[in-house]
């Protein structure tokens, strides 16, 4: 067990109940942990249980068109507004704030029937690759608990994968939702910028954000997308195309795909070393498969990859110097006593700012520095300009290629504190998914077996903006391939 199939199956079955489910999940995360949630919302999911069964009782067996989620217990990265419930960021600057609304994404999952545990840890903000960044303390990895989970939707990847929660919401700016599924061994899918509403999601580098699921199996994340997806008028940037009906296709399963028509290609530039051998391994591994399939395989370029990571952490600093403005104690976040008590206003804010951390802390200046007058055009308008240029290296691949294949990041989980000291190693931990972000496309980490200390090895698949329906039906296929149909965790 158990994907929400299963969970689904057993509750026509009459052999769980969504209240028992429920219960047993978070008796899960409050004894085992992880440091996986920051909060615990028991009240409100024990109502929604309840509300689940009434209706599952009414009905006879869950109605899977209507209410598709009926029952399955869920985690909420804690950037993802729910109204009455606390939304930290992972900061002490918004350690009490409540939100007097729910983002639509999740009320999207609330109205198919979800019910939800509660807000899953991240490094602050979103800041970072490891979750170490936490004002609440680092999320524990589930099977080696001297690694890291990956980041920043680490609380959410941890929680999934050691049944905390049977599917979890992350946010991805620049492989938030893959790194953490690939170091845990579950599905992340960052979905096409515009697919989902950001509406309610505390933006961090906004041409970049997107809402996507994290879950055991790709059926999974094909349903919550499914749920999600679809223009909002709350959301400017989320776009007409973006409902998906990605579920049905994925039913259809391997037959709905014409293998011997697939073009795979393999970006040369995820090639040029540094990536360990056993994740190395595992691609070649799956290109066999897809090989075997009668799928062509065919080598393509991105040459702008090398620039991906600087040019990331100067747009992604930039907007988030801009967005991070309103936690100042006036507007958003904390008014500790030594803000309220200061003589001036800049030593006002200068007291209330200090409540970030030292990671966000380093990013609003940067990012202050990269905008300023001066050095704006030679910093944040020259990243766009390549920006542009990556953008269009992936035009040119989907040409050559129907999806690209290739690592999620150079290596499996790595031990904590081993890049704390380094920004500059852990900001190049993000060298294989930060492109996509770039560009906007979708993008899948995939679970691809274990290395030889026993971590999971993560695959990244990768479809032109809106293509998902393609990522997901071939991403099933060689998901199901691997592990025989059966959903991920442990
Ligand atoms: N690791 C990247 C960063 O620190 C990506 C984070 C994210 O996708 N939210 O910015």
């Amino acid at each position: 067990m158990k994907s929400i199939r299963e969970i689904h199956d057993a509750f026509d079955a009459g052999s769980l109940s969504p209240i028992e489910l429920t219960q047993s999940t978070l008796l899960a995360a409050r004894t085992r942990g992880l440091g996986a949630y920051i909060t615990l919302c028991e009240e409100k999911a024990v109502m929604q249980a309840k509300t689940a069964q009434v209706l599952l009782e009414r009905e006879g067996k869950v109605p899977r068109g209507r209410m598709p989620l009926l029952g399955i217990p869920l985690g909420i990265k804690d950037n993802i507004v729910v109204e009455g419930m606390r939304t930290t960021c992972g900061s002490k600057i918004l350690e009490n704030y409540i939100s007097p609304y729910t983002a639509t994404s999740v009320e999207r999952l609330e109205a198919a029937g979800a019910v939800i545990l509660g807000k899953t840890n991240l490094d602050e903000f979103g800041m970072g690759s490891s979750n170490e960044n936490s004002a609440y303390g680092p999320v524990t990895h589930p099977s080696h608990p001297d690694r890291v989970p990956g980041g920043s939707s680490g609380g959410s990847a941890a929680a999934v994968a050691a049944g905390l929660c049977w599917a979890a919401l992350g946010t991805d700016t620049g492989g938030s939702i893959r790194l953490p599924a690939s170091y845990c061994g579950v599905v992340g899918l960052k979905p096409t910028y515009g697919r989902v509403s950001r509406f309610g999601q505390v933006a961090y580098a906004s041409s970049l954000d997107q809402i996507g699921p994290i879950t055991r199996s790709v059926e999974d994340a094909a349903l919550l997308l499914d749920v999600m997806s679809g223009q909002d008028p709350l959301d400017s940037t989320s776009s007409p195309q973006g409902h998906s009906q990605v579920f049905r296709a994925v039913h259809a399963g391997h037959d709905s795909v014409d293998w011997s028509k697939l073009r795979i290609g393999v970006p040369e530039e995820y090639w040029m070393g540094g990536v360990d051998p056993d994740v190395e391994a595992a691609i070649q591994g799956a290109l066999e498969w897809l090989r075997s399939q009668g799928s062509q395989i065919v080598s393509v370029s991105l040459p702008h990859t090398k620039y991906a990571a600087s040019v990331y952490y100067v747009i992604a600093v930039s907007e988030a110097s801009s967005n991070l403005a309103r936690m100042d104690g006036v507007r958003f976040g904390a008014r500790p006593l030594e803000a309220v008590q200061a003589n001036t206003l800049d030593e006002f804010y200068l007291k209330a700012r200090s409540l970030f951390g030292p990671e966000v802390k380093r990013r609003i200046l940067l990012g202050t520095f990269a905008l300023s007058s001066g050095y704006s055009e030679a910093y944040y308008r020259r990243a766009c300009q390549v920006r542009r240029k990556i953008q269009e290296d992936f035009n040119h691949a989907f040409l050559q290629a129907d999806i690209l294949l290739g690592p999620v990041s150079p290596t499996t989980a790595f031990k904590r504190g081993e890049k704390t000291k380094d920004p500059l190693q852990m900001y190049l931990n993000d060298i294989f998914t930060v492109p996509a972000s770039l560009a906007g496309i979708p993008a899948m980490s995939l679970p691809c077996g274990l290395d030889s200390k026993g971590l999971p090895i993560g695959l990244q698949w990768m479809a032109p903006s809106f293509c998902e329906e393609r990522l997901i039906s071939v991403g099933q296929s060689y998901f199901v391939s691997q592990v025989g149909g059966k959903s991920r965790g442990r």
